[in-house]
């Protein structure tokens, strides 16, 4: 007789856009409480969870490769070593989906939170895990987190987690950073800021043959919340009304274009459409599909 499966298969689901193939990849979750969320009292927010039939608010964390023009490309490294053991996962999934480190050769992020950029370099031996990957991000990143002004201003847990962690991790990439304001990045791929949630933070447009995916990074960082009421923001957004303004404006033309649209903290593999509903939105999740 078989044995029964220890554990759960490889997070790994690749969607084409075109010539282009983008690679969801898990790096794991993280359990969290309605404290993350400002503005919607704890009973509301569990009302909502409730009506998603889910019992507990887990904030998923993706990554995304994308294989655009003989580039092999990585939007966002996950957590590392800096959030726990929930999380973390990137190097070993991306392993699972036959992909080592040093293939990569550019490394898109859509702003420097732990959960995004503190995969970039080994935390014990301050090595860069992608060796041979340019660093694109928008300028306003590293001018907000290596800013020591703002950065006195920080809570202590700021400082640590997202200053401190924003300077580490980007230090053996120095030399091969680039940053944008807008714009093509890679072909295919277009910067599109969203600023809000950091000063910096942008999604990506990967157009391709008439085919489009806008991969929106923290738009919304627990869908079941934030879809219905926009409004609701984070306490870890660096401006939660302009996070929940650039989350009305991005809501709306993704609404009204049909577009369809994967982020950082929506459940793997991500990829959904958003559609308008009483006074906000619902989130549409696509169907898992067989061809590539
Ligand atoms: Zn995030």
């Amino acid at each position: 007789m078989k044995l029964s499966p220890r554990q759960q298969i490889a997070p790994i689901y690749h969607r084409r856009i075109g010539d282009i193939v983008v690679t969801a990849v898990s790096d794991g979750t993280l359990e969290r409480t309605h404290e993350m969320m400002l503005g919607v009292p704890a009973d509301e927010a569990r009302m909502h969870l409730a009506a998603a039939c889910r019992s507990s608010f887990v904030l998923s964390i993706n990554a995304f490769l994308i294989r655009s023009g003989g580039r092999l490309a990585l939007i966002e490294t996950g957590s590392g070593d800096y959030l726990g053991p929930t999380a973390g996962h990137l190097i070993a999934n991306l392993a699972a989906a036959g992909v080592s480190p040093e293939e990569i050769d550019t490394i898109l992020l859509t702003h420097m939170h732990p959960d995004h950029s503190a995969g970039l370099t080994n935390m014990s031996s301050g090595t860069a895990n992608y060796r041979n990957a340019e660093l694109v991000v928008h300028e306003n990143e590293p001018k907000h987190w290596f800013d020591d002004a703002a950065m006195a201003r920080g809570s202590e847990r700021e400082k640590r987690l997202m200053f401190q962690q924003a300077r580490e991790q980007t230090a053996p990439y120095r030399g091969r950073m680039r940053t944008f304001t807008a714009g093509e990045v890679l072909p295919g791929v277009t910067a599109l800021p969203i600023p809000g949630h950091t000063p910096g933070h942008s999604g990506f447009l990967v157009e391709s043959a008439g085919e489009r995916l806008l991969i929106w990074g923290d738009v919304v960082h627990m869908p079941e919340v934030q879809v219905p009421r926009p409004d609701v923001s984070m306490v870890v957004d660096t401006d939660p009304q302009a996070a929940a303004a650039s989350r009305r404006r991005v809501f709306d033309m993704v609404a009204s274009e049909r577009m369809l649209v994967t982020g950082m903290h929506l459940h793997f593999p991500g990829f959904a459409h958003v559609v308008r509903e009483g006074g906000g939105y619902r989130l549409v999740p696509e169907a898992w599909r067989q061809s590539l």
